[in-house]
């Protein structure tokens, strides 16, 4: 085997190469969304997460202190999961914790504490008490804020988007940019929500830290390091 190529347990059949992506695809593993670094049979259409192809078999979280995660191919039991950390259901690969039962994307469980694209930091907390730029609601699930702590958005916000607007990005580009179109108007509103008494630098720190949306929907697809411009960056700058 190759140094890309990898066997994978969860598809004996093939090798899987590592291949970069822009254009998002759908993790056979965590049954999650991704883009940027993934491992892909080609003859079957197969994709995994980089985080799903070399998952630990178990971890802590900083959030969970006294949680022990055990990595599962399965989510255990018969009744729904859903993640701790972006509130949607676990349907495929996940870390489990089996004293509380808390639940993990794979994806989740290792976003980056701190999101640095040299000019903006964004950290990821457990809850916030100021409004979601999005839903405008506090608490719930986890949540990105930059440095001033005016600019919120929760994970859980940012896995809707995805999912909203996973048709118009999956089928985009080539014929798609009708499609794509339809997809400005969420991303628009998310970027221009106004904030109040945002002023001088606060100001600065947040519009900044809009523009670094593009860098949490990355890191909750899991690749922090992708750079999106041929789906995300496009829009945001046409937005
Ligand atoms: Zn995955
Ligand atoms: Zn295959
Ligand atoms: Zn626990
Ligand atoms: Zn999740
Ligand atoms: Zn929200």
């Amino acid at each position: 085997m190759k140094y890309n190529e990898i066997s994978h347990f969860s598809h004996p059949q093939h090798i899987l190469k590592f291949e970069y992506t822009e254009v998002p695809f759908k993790c056979d593993g965590c049954k999650e969304v991704g883009i940027g670094s993934r491992y892909r049979c080609s003859f079957c259409d197969f994709d995994l997460h980089m985080h799903c192809t070399v998952p630990s078999l178990s971890i802590s979280h900083p959030f969970y202190t006294k949680c022990s995660f055990q990595f599962l191919s399965r989510p255990p039991g018969d009744t729904p999961r859903y993640c701790n950390a972006c509130e949607k259901d676990v349907t495929g690969f996940v870390y489990h914790c089996k004293t509380c039962g808390f639940d993990l994307h794979p994806c989740c469980a290792k976003l980056p504490m701190v999101l640095d694209d040299g000019e903006v930091k964004l950290y990821l907390y457990r809850k916030v008490r100021s409004p979601c730029h999005r839903c405008g609601r506090k608490g719930r699930s986890w949540s990105y804020q930059s440095a001033c702590k005016k600019y919120n958005l929760h994970v859980a916000c940012v896995r809707e988007m995805l999912v909203e607007n996973w048709h118009e990005l999956y089928f985009g580009g080539g014929k798609g940019s009708r499609k794509l179109q339809s997809q400005i108007p969420s991303l628009k509103n998310t970027l221009q929500t106004p904030h109040k008494r945002s002023k001088g630098k606060v100001k600065k720190c947040c519009e900044m830290a809009a523009l670094a949306l593009q860098f949490i929907i990355s890191a909750v697809l899991g690749d922090p390091t992708a750079l999106i411009a041929g789906v995300i960056g496009t829009l945001m700058s046409r937005a």
